[in-house]
């Protein structure tokens, strides 16, 4: 199946509850790093998270692919449980496609190969299938024309639109995005952001934490508000930026807006 045929099943089929965590609470020793958190992105919705620094954002995106384990709770992908360990999990973790802040390429493989490497390894998919799809990917981001170059040849945005495209070749049901333009320079944040906002259109399964008000307004089906390790606030992004309920997501706005 293509990346495209992925995102068209998932807008075929939307609103369902795709990634469910249900009272998920997670300690780093004495550290309450999530608390008694309830979260449900549906099919072909965009989350935006945003909060303080320190607020448990990442811990959040970690725990949904099991980069961090949790202590109680339960989370749960396209209505199966995420098991602890195992050949469920791998295949699971596969589902969860995720973009980070650094870009972490492998640097001594080319854009091509970065980006064919877990269709072929993980998927066992062929390489001329898996070159083909990637190639697709890469002119859908609009790197089409690097796939031959190795990632310090490439400025910053365009190897985040490279992570996103090596992302997408596992054909991921959600992808997760932390703080994926928060290392890049300014002027290469918003080719990185539109490419973000085309997935979304195409009916991508999304949750992106960012510092980016403009991107959270304007493709954010519902803003997740997080301070100290909970889920303060959630709203529309209209109601949550025009009439924030809680102290903490006003004094944050007071300071970011
Ligand atoms: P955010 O992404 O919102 O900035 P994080 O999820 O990175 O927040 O971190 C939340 C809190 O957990 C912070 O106080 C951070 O220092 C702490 N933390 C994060 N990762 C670890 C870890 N592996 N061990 C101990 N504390 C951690
Ligand atoms: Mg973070």
């Amino acid at each position: 199946m293509t990346a495209e045929a992925t995102a068209a099943e998932t807008a075929a089929r939307p609103g369902e509850p795709l990634v469910v965590l249900d009272h998920v609470d997670k300690h780093f020793g004495s550290l309450h790093v999530l608390q008694d958190i309830e979260l449900t992105v549906n099919r072909g919705e965009v989350v935006v998270v945003i909060g303080p620094s320190g607020s448990g954002k990442s811990t959040l995106c970690r725990t949904i692919n099991r980069l961090e384990t949790i202590d109680d709770g339960s989370i749960t992908l396209d209505g199966e449980p995420l098991p602890a360990e195992g050949k469920a999990l791998a295949r699971l973790r596969a589902e969860v496609g995720m973009v980070f802040q650094s870009f972490n390429l492998f640097a001594h493989k080319t854009i091509l190969e970065n980006v064919t490497l877990g269709p072929t390894k993980v998927r066992g998919m062929k390489k001329a299938e898996a070159d083909k799809l990637a190639k697709e990917l890469l002119d859908r981001v609009g790197v089409g024309h690097q796939a031959d170059k190795y990632p310090a040849q490439l400025s910053g945005g365009q190897q985040q639109r490279v992570a996103i495209a090596r992302a997408l070749a596992m054909q991921p049901k959600v992808m997760l995005f932390d703080e994926p333009t928060s290392a890049l320079d300014p002027e290469m944040i918003k080719e990185v952001l539109d490419v973000m906002v085309d997935l979304a259109k195409q009916g991508m399964t999304m949750v992106v934490v960012t510092h980016e008000m403009g991107f959270a307004r304007t493709a954010a089906d519902r803003v997740v508000f997080m301070a100290d390790g909970a889920i303060v606030e959630e709203n529309t992004p209209e109601e949550f930026f025009t009439n924030p309920q809680s102290a903490r997501a006003q004094d944050f706005l007071g300071k970011i807006l």
